[in-house]
C-alpha cells in the first residue's frame, strides 16, 4: 500500500486513489493546501495496485525524438482568449468535431477552485482555456477517462506533465484512441493558498470572472484580472501582482515540484504546449505579440495532431535546442524559495504583507524582462545534450 515517508514523492496525481478496488484510499488535504493518499488500513486488502500506478514510483517512458514547432492560432479571438498561441483549442477541434470524442482538462468551478472534468463540444472546451496557476484536482477524471476508451471513443486527456503521466500509469495499457497533451510546467500553487488569496482580493464581493492572463495588453505584458458582481474589478500587472510573485518565485509551490521528476524534453505525452519564451531572439517573424506557442511533438499520435493542428495554425518547425533555450520549466525544477516555509507558518491570510513588503525575491517580476527569462533558464543549458539538436 501506498505509504508517504516524503511529501515530494508524491505529485498528487490520484492514479492511487482511482485505482484502489476497495476505494479505502481517499484525496486529503495536507496543511499547506495539496492532497495526500490517505488509506484506511481496515478496508486495505494489501493488493499492491497503487503502488504500480503511482507514476512516481514506476515512470512511464517514451522512446520518440521529439521534434519542435513554434506556431499560433490563425483565429486572433481564440488566440487572445489563450494563455499562449491557442493550439489547445485546435487539438480540442479535431478530438471533438473531427474524432467526436471527450477532452479532458482543468475547469474554474462557481467558487474558482480549479478541477478537471471533460467536455464533448467546443463551446464546452472554452472553460479549459487558459492556464490557472493552481493545482487542479483530478477527482474521478481517470476513472471517467477509461469508461469512455473502453466504450470506444476518441479522448484527449489534457494537464500537468506529472497528471499525464499518472493517467498513463492508471491505464496501464495503451489505448489507440486516447491522445495525451500536457504544459510546460513551472509548478502549480497550492489550492489553499488560492482560496485565500480569493478572499483577500474579493474583500467580501463575489466573484464573477478571473483571468490569470489577460492578453488584451499584449502577450509579453498581460494582466491579472478578477471581476466581482458588483461590477468592480480588479486589474494588476501579472508580474507585479502578489500571487503570481509568490507563484514564480517558488514561495507556495507542491513539494513535488520543486523535484519534479516529468520536467524534461522526452515525456510520455504525445504533445507538449507551452509559450515560446526567446522567440523574438530566434525566430522574430514568429512574433506580432499577440502569442507564441511552442509545441513539442513526442509520437505518432502527437504527429497527427499537429498535422491537423497546422491547417489552423502559422509556424514552423524550429531547432529543439533553441526553442527551450529560455523555457526553465520544460526540462528543469522551479527553486524552493527560502522563504517557504516562513510563508505557511505565518498566521495571517494569504500573508500578503510578506509577499509584499518583507520577501526579497531574487527575480524581482517588477524588472521582468528577457534578461530575467535568461538567467532562470542558464541551469536548462547543460542539459541539451547533442541528443536534442535538430
Ligand atoms: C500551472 C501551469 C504552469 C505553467 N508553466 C509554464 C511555464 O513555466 N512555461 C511555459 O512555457 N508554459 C507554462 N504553462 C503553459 C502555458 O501557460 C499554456 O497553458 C500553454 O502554452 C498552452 O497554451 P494555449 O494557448 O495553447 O492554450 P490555453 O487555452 O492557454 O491552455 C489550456 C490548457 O491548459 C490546461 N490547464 C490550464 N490550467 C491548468 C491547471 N491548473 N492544471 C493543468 N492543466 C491546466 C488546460 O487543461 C488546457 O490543456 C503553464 C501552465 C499551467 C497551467
Ligand atoms: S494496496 Fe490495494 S487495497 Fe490497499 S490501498 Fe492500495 S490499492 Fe487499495
Ligand atoms: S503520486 Fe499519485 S499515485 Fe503516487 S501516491 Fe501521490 S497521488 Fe498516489
Ligand atoms: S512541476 Fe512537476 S510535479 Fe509539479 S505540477 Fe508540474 S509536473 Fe507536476
Amino acid at each position: 500500500m501506498i505509504n508517504l515517508h516524503n511529501k515530494s514523492h508524491c505529485c498528487g496525481c490520484s492514479a492511487c486513489a482511482n485505482v484502489c478496488p476497495k476505494r479505502c484510499i481517499t484525496m486529503v488535504s495536507d496543511n499547506e493546501g495539496f492532497l495526500y493518499p490517505k488509506v484506511d488500513t481496515a478496508e486495505c486488502v494489501d493488493c499492491g495496485l497503487c503502488e504500480n500506478v503511482c507514476p512516481i514510483i514506476n515512470k512511464p517512458q517514451s522512446s520518440y525524438r521529439t521534434k519542435a514547432f513554434g506556431c499560433y492560432n490563425k483565429d486572433d479571438e481564440v488566440r487572445l482568449n489563450s494563455s499562449s498561441g491557442g493550439v489547445f483549442c485546435v487539438l480540442c477541434k479535431y478530438i471533438v468535431e473531427v474524432k467526436k470524442g471527450v477532452v479532458f482538462g482543468a475547469e474554474f468551478d462557481d467558487d474558482f477552485n480549479v478541477h478537471h472534468k471533460y467536455a464533448e463540444t467546443m463551446e464546452d472546451c472554452k472553460k479549459f482555456r487558459g492556464s490557472k496557476y493552481v493545482q487542479s484536482i483530478i477527482g474521478e477524471s481517470y476513472k471517467e477517462a477509461k469508461r469512455f476508451l473502453d466504450d470506444g471513443r476518441f479522448v484527449l486527456f489534457t494537464g500537468t506533465p506529472c497528471q499525464i503521466a499518472g493517467l498513463h500509469s492508471y491505464l496501464k495499457k495503451p489505448y489507440d484512441r486516447l491522445y495525451t497533451q500536457d504544459i510546460a510546467c513551472h509548478s502549480v500553487p497550492s489550492p489553499k493558498i488560492w482560496d485565500e488569496y480569493k478572499k483577500y482580493i474579493s474583500k467580501g464581493r463575489k466573484i464573477k470572472n478571473i483571468c490569470f492572463r489577460d492578453k488584451k495588453t499584449g502577450w509579453e505584458s498581460p494582466l491579472f484580472l478578477v471581476d466581482f458582481d458588483n461590477d468592480t474589478s480588479y486589474k494588476c500587472k501579472y508580474f507585479e501582482n502578489e500571487f503570481i510573485r509568490g507563484f514564480v518565485n517558488g514561495l507556495y509551490s507542491r513539494p513535488s515540484c520543486y523535484e519534479c521528476k516529468f520536467s524534461s524534453i522526452d515525456r510520455c505525452s504525445d504533445i507538449t504546449l507551452a509559450d515560446f519564451w526567446g522567440v523574438s531572439s530566434f525566430y522574430p517573424e514568429l512574433n506580432d505579440k499577440k502569442g507564441t506557442s511552442l509545441v513539442l511533438v513526442h509520437s505518432k499520435k502527437g504527429v497527427e495532431l499537429f498535422k491537423y493542428a497546422k491547417m489552423y495554425t502559422h509556424g514552423k518547425r524550429v531547432n529543439l535546442k533553441k526553442s527551450v533555450w529560455y523555457n526553465s520549466a520544460v526540462c528543469s525544477s522551479v527553486p524552493k524559495n527560502p522563504n517557504r516555509e516562513n510563508f505557511y507558518l505565518s498566521k495571517e491570510a494569504f500573508n500578503i504583507r510578506l509577499v509584499e513588503n518583507e520577501y526579497k525575491f531574487e527575480n524581482d517580476l517588477k524588472e521582468y524582462n528577457y534578461t530575467f527569462i535568461e538567467k532562470l533558464s542558464l541551469k536548462i543549458k547543460s542539459k541539451l545534450t547533442n541528443k536534442y539538436d535538430g
